[in-house]
């Protein structure tokens, strides 16, 4: 089977998966937008992938998405930054990526709207946020207190868009209630930002109960490129 035939039976599968979950959960199909997660996966799948209707991709590494953004700058994908962020790499990442999901403190506002503002364009932001318990070892995301803050902050930027939340449900749990404390977190946002409408959560694994929940993006990777190499 040529890569091309793979990606389209993988992709075939998911968007099932999607369509079902949305009809289970009473959703219209074209509810959630399917971010297609590339990392680790060369330029020449993305290209594939965009050729089979993909319009979204994700990445999580800044050099590694920065130079296939720029190798796929022909194809007119909206590029999600999923990623850690280091703060003095924000500006560069907001040089590339239409969408960085993974804003998780303040301190990454300013740097991120001066790359936005340099390029002369809005660069909508989600913000992360931890589902884990507070002393949860390598958690990433914010608190959920402190979404508040941070949601001002990215509003009085001006270069950035608050589009809504991102998430990913807790290691070694039932994605489920975790998903459901997202969406109440999620309605509380909404109360101050309307605007803010995106809840990114589900992956391979959960995207069913991330859809149940009100998820508007799915990020996913493995069931469509396959599993990745172990080694970073
Ligand atoms: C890698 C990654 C995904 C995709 O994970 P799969 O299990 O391969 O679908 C989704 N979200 C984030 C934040 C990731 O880092």
């Amino acid at each position: 089977m040529s890569r091309r035939d793979e990606l389209e039976r993988n992709l075939e599968a998911v968007r099932g998966r999607i369509a079902a979950a949305c009809a289970d959960a009473g959703r219209a199909p074209d509810d959630v937008r399917l971010v297609v997660v590339t990392k680790f996966f060369p330029a020449s799948d993305v290209r594939l992938l965009a050729d089979l209707g993909v319009s979204d991709v994700g990445e999580n590494r800044h050099q590694e998405a920065e130079a296939k953004a720029a190798e796929c700058a022909d194809l007119g994908l909206s590029w999600h930054f999923i990623g850690g962020l280091q703060s003095n790499k924000a500006a560069a990442v907001a040089a590339y990526a239409d969408v960085v999901e993974s804003v998780d403190r303040v301190k990454l506002v300013a740097p991120l709207a001066k790359g936005a503002h340099q390029r002369s364009h809005e660069v909508d932001v989600l913000l992360q946020v931890s589902l884990d318990p507070p002393d949860r070892e390598g958690r990433a995301g914010a608190d959920p207190g402190n979404l508040p803050a941070l949601a001002r902050a990215v509003e009085e930027s001006g270069a950035l868009r608050l589009r809504g939340l991102m998430a990913v449900a807790p290691l070694g749990e039932d994605p489920r209630p975790a998903f459901d404390r997202l969406a109440a977190i999620h309605r509380d946002l909404l109360v101050e930002h309307p605007g803010a409408t995106w809840l990114s959560a589900g992956m391979s694994g959960d995207l069913e109960q991330a859809v149940h929940a009100g998820a508007t993006h799915v990020r996913v990777g493995s069931a469509v490129l396959g599993s990745r190499p172990q080694f970073k």
